[in-house]
Formats: C-alpha cells, sequence, structure tokens
C-alpha cells in the first residue's frame, strides 16, 4: 500500500474507454460530494454506467451515520471480489464517512479496495486512482480538516436542472448520538461572494433549482464573523433568475425570525421546511444535546405557519434513544400529532461507536423499540396522506423529473411544497423534452406517498 503524498491530479491520466459507477449512501452532502467525483471522471474520459458489473471503476461515497448504513457499503464492496469487469480489472474505490473514520484498517477487512479518500480531499481521487493504476498498489489519503469546498470541482449532476449547493461543511453541534463532527469536521462556512458566484453559473446553465446545503444551514455564517447570515444568502438567491430555492438541514436552536422573514418574502424560497426534532420529549433532547424544548420547536412551527402560510414541515425523529421511556415516546408522538408532518424520516436508534450516547445505559428491550417505531411510521403515514388530502382539487406547478418508476408513461415530477406528483403522459408528448421543465398539474386524488392528477397546462 502506497500513501500519496503529493496529491496534485495527475494531468496526463485519460480514462477514455474506462466506464465508471459512483454508488452514493446516505445524506445530501454525499450526494453532492458524488456528483462531484463523477464530473471529475466524466472531465478524464470516463463514461457513467448504471450497473456494478459493468464498471471498470466503481467508487463508493460511504455513510456511517447508522449502522445498517455501516454494514450494507462492507457488504457490497466486498462482494465485488470476484465480480469479472469489463476490460478484466476492476478498481474499487471509497470516499465518504466510513473511509475517514476506517482509514488504512479497511485495506485489511476489504483487501480489493484500491483507492481510499476521506470527507475533507475529493479533489484527490484522480491522482489517487492515477498512482493506484500506474503502480498497482493500493492508495489512501485522508486529510483531518478541509481546505477548500468540493463545490470548486467539475460536477456530474444527477438532474441537469437541479443543483446541490453547500454553504457550510462539518458540524459543530455534537449531538450525543451522532459520528458527524467526527468525520465530517467542525462546522465550516462557505465563503458567501463563493456562494454567489456559484449561482450566478447555475443561473446562467439555467438551473431550475437549488438546494442548499448544510448540516445546519442556520448557524452559517457564525464562523465568519456573525455576517452574512443565512437569511442574507436567501434574500441574495432570490435575485437570480432561479425559480425554486430549497434548504435543508435546520436546526431548530438556531432557525431565525430573519429566515423565517426570508423565506416568506422571497418568492423563489418554496414553502418547505424539514426541522429535525429528533424526539418529543424535553428529558430526551437534553440527553441527546439538542439545546431547544419542545415548546420553543412548537413556537417556531407557529410562527413559520403564521408568517410563511401554508408550508411541507418534515421532520427527523430517533426512537429508542438510550433511557427513552413509554412516556418519553408517547410524547414524540404527541407532538407529531400536533405538527402534523407531510414526512418524517423515522430512524432506530443505533449505537456509534465514539459517541457519548454508545456508554449511556440503554436496557430497553429491542422488540419494545421496534413497536414503538412502528406505532410512529403508521402515525407519519396518517399525518403525510391529511397533507396530501388537502391538496385534491388544487392546481399544483410542477418542476418534471421525468417518468415514473413504474411507469414510462406516468409523469413524475415535484410540487412548491416537494410533494410528489404524478400525471399520465398526455398523447403525443415526448417525456424526455419535459424533464426539468414545469407543468400544471390539476390534483384529483391524494395518496400517502403522492398526488395523482392531470396536465392541464404547459409552462
Ligand atoms: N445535520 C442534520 C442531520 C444529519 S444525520 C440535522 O441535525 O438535522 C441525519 C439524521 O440521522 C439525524 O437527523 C438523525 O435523526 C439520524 N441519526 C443520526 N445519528 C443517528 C444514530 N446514531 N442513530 C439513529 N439515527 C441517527
Ligand atoms: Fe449530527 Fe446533530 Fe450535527 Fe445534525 S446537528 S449532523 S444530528 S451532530
Amino acid at each position: 500500500m502506497d500513501r500519496l503524498i503529493d496529491s496534485h491530479p495527475n494531468q496526463d491520466m485519460r480514462l477514455d474507454g474506462l466506464s465508471y459507477l459512483v454508488r452514493s449512501f446516505g445524506c445530501q452532502m454525499n450526494r453532492h460530494d458524488s456528483e462531484r467525483v463523477a464530473g471529475m471522471l466524466d472531465v478524464l474520459g470516463a463514461t457513467p454506467v448504471e450497473a456494478v458489473e459493468d464498471a471498470d471503476i466503481v467508487v463508493y461515497m460511504t455513510c456511517c451515520v447508522r449502522e445498517a448504513a455501516d454494514i450494507r457499503a462492507y457488504g457490497q464492496i466486498a462482494s465485488l471480489k470476484n465480480m469479472p469487469s469489463p476490460h478484466g480489472r476492476r478498481y474499487v474505490c471509497m470516499g465518504g464517512c466510513i473511509a475517514q473514520r476506517d482509514r488504512e484498517g479497511l485495506f485489511k477487512e476489504l483487501p480489493n479496495l484500491d483507492v481510499v479518500f476521506g470527507t475533507h480531499n475529493i479533489h484527490a481521487f484522480p491522482a489517487l486512482l492515477a498512482h493506484a493504476m500506474e503502480t498497482d498498489a493500493s492508495q489512501i489519503e485522508i486529510l483531518e480538516a478541509s481546505t477548500s469546498f468540493s463545490s470548486d470541482l467539475p460536477s456530474h449532476r444527477e438532474m441537469d436542472w437541479h443543483a446541490w449547493v453547500p454553504i457550510s461543511i462539518g458540524c459543530t453541534n455534537f449531538c450525543t448520538y451522532c459520528v458527524v463532527p467526527y468525520v465530517r469536521g467542525r462546522e465550516k462556512s462557505r465563503p458567501f461572494e463563493d456562494i454567489m458566484r456559484e449561482l450566478v453559473q447555475l443561473e446562467r446553465q439555467g438551473v431550475k433549482e437549488v438546494t442548499f446545503l448544510g448540516q445546519n444551514v442556520n448557524s452559517y455564517g457564525r464562523d465568519l464573523y456573525g455576517k452574512p447570515r443565512f437569511a442574507d444568502i436567501l434574500k441574495a438567491a432570490g435575485d437570480f433568475d432561479i425559480p425554486r430555492i430549497r434548504f435543508a438541514t435546520s436546526h431548530p436552536k438556531d432557525l431565525s425570525h430573519e429566515t423565517i422573514q426570508a423565506m416568506a418574502s422571497v418568492e423563489s424560497v418554496m414553502p418547505q421546511l424539514h426541522l429535525a426534532v429528533q424526539s418529543g420529549s424535553n428529558r430526551i433532547l437534553k440527553a441527546m444535546n439538542r439545546p431547544y424544548t419542545i415548546e420553543h420547536y412548537l413556537g417556531l412551527i407557529d410562527e413559520v405557519r403564521q408568517v410563511v402560510g401554508d408550508i411541507a414541515l418534515s421532520t427527523d425523529i430517533i426512537v429508542g434513544f438510550p433511557g427513552e421511556t413509554q412516556d418519553d415516546f408517547e410524547q414524540t408522538m404527541e407532538l407529531c400529532r400536533k405538527v402534523g408532518y407531510s414526512q418524517a424520516f423515522t430512524f432506530i436508534y443505533s449505537r456509534r461507536q465514539g459517541t457519548p450516547a454508545a456508554s449511556m445505559p440503554d436496557d430497553t428491550p429491542r422488540e419494545v423499540i421496534q413497536e414503538r417505531f412502528d406505532r410512529l411510521v403508521e402515525l407519519i403515514q396518517e399525518t403525510a396522506h391529511a397533507a396530501n388530502q388537502a391538496e385534491k382539487g388544487t392546481v399544483q406547478r410542477i418542476l418534471v423529473d421525468g417518468p415514473s418508476r413504474r411507469d414510462p408513461n406516468i409523469i413524475a415530477g415535484r410540487s412548491p411544497k416537494n410533494q410528489m406528483v404524478h400525471a399520465p403522459l398526455p398523447e403525443g408528448w415526448c417525456m424526455e423534452s419535459l424533464k426539468g421543465s414545469f407543468l400544471d398539474i390539476q390534483i384529483d386524488e391524494a395518496r400517502t406517498w403522492y398526488l395523482q392528477g392531470r396536465v392541464i397546462d404547459a409552462i
């Protein structure tokens, strides 16, 4: 195994004739980083393919937030060992949070790995790959902190019309269950001018939707002498010809009145807010090191509904945090009923080594946690369905993603509230040319996870 010292991209390397696949696990930041890895491979001449079997170069952008994602990544990489590749030799590469955490130890578990890079040095990937190809020896480089934002790298976007725009990286909140601060580093805000420069480019490229990314977008700028703040980014984004602006994730302790005002006043900011609550019990929130109360959270929800108006609310919830009692859990259920979430990402607590919660007493039986989890999922289905029902009879302007997963003749797109909308493709229309365009849909039916309707107009 070689350790690469000089990580300047190898200018001579070409990958023409070789194929690649980038597999992304976990959060939206990984999806953004995956687009950059794909972008660099495009520039070098490699061709994207859909199936691992067809790929000469496979890159896994891994996640270790929960154990399940961890196991899946290890399993998938190990399973490549005996799989033939199109040109005889497959290069197996790993980036993302598992790579950052497990480092050299990975080569022992996964001897078929050729390249390992971390969360702070995506730019080094082409050079590492070139060295691996030249020397036939595994390459690894892990840095302890980021010196630049990967947004300056070339990008191969999943959808031409949508761009992830990181405004900060890392996290300094240290929720007691979470590994993110350890594998993504401390929070670092991206300079405002750089964000604006990227928006200029995206506007020029005709991008229709931008999602600002950060583990906690609301604390943007705290490390930049406090100005500008997140509300200033939203206001500035409103001046661009980019019709839809979204953002994730919001932390209840930092969501400010200014940001809520900006959500209301900037027309292109979509009526959608993901405000992770994690638990409905103040006692558990304290143990999680989430410094807000449910009363404060509900106050924010009221303010958002008053100031912004009709809006889709979504959240993240952990069930079975160490010491969670039945009463704590019932408070989570109560909160969900009160808020009426359109969507919630629900997780069973996963013990992560090295985090403070990993050493907290945890004696709730697995079946009890599973039962709580199932009840919560059922409740969220009810609140999501109710939120969708309210759209019946309305007209929704959707941004078209393409065909639905099940039927090539069903158009799938997103409403302003980010609800999935389905409508039959009108006769004689071409699905391909609709991608990334706006359509008005009359909503006739509301299902739990999507709305159904028909096209009334093309914009
Ligand atoms: N920064 C974002 C979330 C990043 S991780 C935020 O704070 O909102 C995405 C979600 O994974 C978290 O919101 C949490 O609900 C969940 N999560 C994180 N660590 C977890 C763990 N150890 N077990 C179960 N779920 C976890
Ligand atoms: Fe993890 Fe908490 Fe940071 Fe979110 S805010 S990434 S849950 S430590």
